[in-house]
């Protein structure tokens, strides 16, 4: 590979996208084509259960420089798109959603800023359309309260950005099972540069995004990051331990002057209060064991059922190292 025509990798997760994959790659080739670069664009199936992968399969044949990849089940998109990382043979990886919400038209923007020197170039939205209020202010909520606690800032930040062989090489060897690409490919480090993009509208389907698995990307991308909510269980308790102190000296002092408090509102409220602050904290922790229980397990974070076109294998052996460690 010269220099002068360094490879490009796109990666692009699918799952029940069906005919929005011959869409998707259609526009990406002609962006791609039209700015002269060389690339390889590699789909990730994530086991959707529609005709998906009979498209996929479909552009790979019809174009060599298109590459499939099928999970064997549903693992989720941060497991898909670590699966087309791992596959990735380019001198830079730009990951991008094939629902065509991220418009392809910047990845010339992107390129060109990794030739000046970049390591990482983001995308981050100016709007964001497709939201409903709710979903917009729930967003705006958790990022603002995730960056307080991780310092990793994800205002605004999208999956859609470019990543140079050096970060990428540094992304992978984070070992951790339930990767969490926006932290992660911050937490990396690295020189970066943002560019600024108004997310479209979805160009067929519809968001896979539940109430459910929302908050569960939430907990896992708090729980990968920081221990913060562990700490903050500690200091309600040392809180609860002063107001403990203060209310008992009381309590003693009028039973004493033989004027004592009416019982039974009391008990209730403290009987309330300590039972949700013990449920919520044992629930905090219960989390963080979670997550020590599937890292410790160490099973692969997703598997591949077919391959389509030439796939790169390239760091299959370092992940078979890791898993044995
Ligand atoms: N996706 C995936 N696995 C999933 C859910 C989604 O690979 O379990 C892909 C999907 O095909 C799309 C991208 O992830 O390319 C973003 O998904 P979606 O549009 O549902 O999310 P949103 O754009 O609403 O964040
Ligand atoms: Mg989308």
């Amino acid at each position: 590979m010269t220099v002068s025509s360094p490879l490009i990798s796109v990666v692009a997760p699918v799952f029940n996208e069906g005919a929005g994959v011959e869409r998707f790659v259609g526009r990406l080739t002609e962006v791609l084509a039209g700015a002269g670069l060389s690339h390889e664009l590699v789909l990730v199936d994530d086991g959707s259960t529609d005709d998906s992968w009979d498209y996929v399969v479909e552009q790979a044949m019809l174009d060599e420089r298109v590459r499939g990849l099928q999970l064997s089940r549903n693992f989720g998109k941060e497991a898909a798109v670590l699966a087309g990382l791992e596959h990735a043979a380019g001198d830079a990886v730009i990951v991008i959603d094939s629902d065509l919400q991220h418009p392809p038209e910047v990845i010339p923007e992107m390129v060109r800023r990794w030739r000046e020197g970049a390591q990482v170039v983001e995308a981050v939205k100016r709007n964001r359309t497709g939201q409903g209020v709710v979903g917009r202010l729930g967003g705006r909520m958790f990022n603002k309260a995730f960056t307080g606690l991780t310092q990793v800032d994800l205002i605004d930040a999208t999956d859609f950005r470019l990543l140079s062989r050096p970060a990428l090489e540094a992304l992978l060897r984070l070992p951790e099972h339930s990767s969490f690409f926006r932290g992660t490919s911050s937490w990396i480090g690295f020189r970066r540069s943002a560019i600024e993009i108004d997310i479209e509208h979805r160009a067929g389907g519809r968001s896979r995004w539940t109430f459910g698995s929302l908050f569960r990307l939430a907990v896992n991308g708090l729980t990968s990051f920081t221990s913060a909510p562990l700490h903050l269980v500690t200091m309600v308790g040392l809180a609860f331990a002063a107001f403990a102190v203060l209310l008992g000296a009381q309590t003693l002092i009028r039973w004493i002057g033989g004027d004592s408090v009416a019982g039974f509102p009391t008990v209730i409220l403290l009987l309330l209060v300590m039972g949700t602050f013990l449920l919520l904290g044992l629930g905090v922790i219960g989390e963080y064991l979670a997550r020590i229980h599937e890292e410790v397990r160490g099973r692969p974070r997703y598997l591949v059922q077919e391959k389509s076109g030439r796939v790169a294998d390239t760091t299959v052996p370092e992940q078979w190292a890791r898993a044995r460690r």
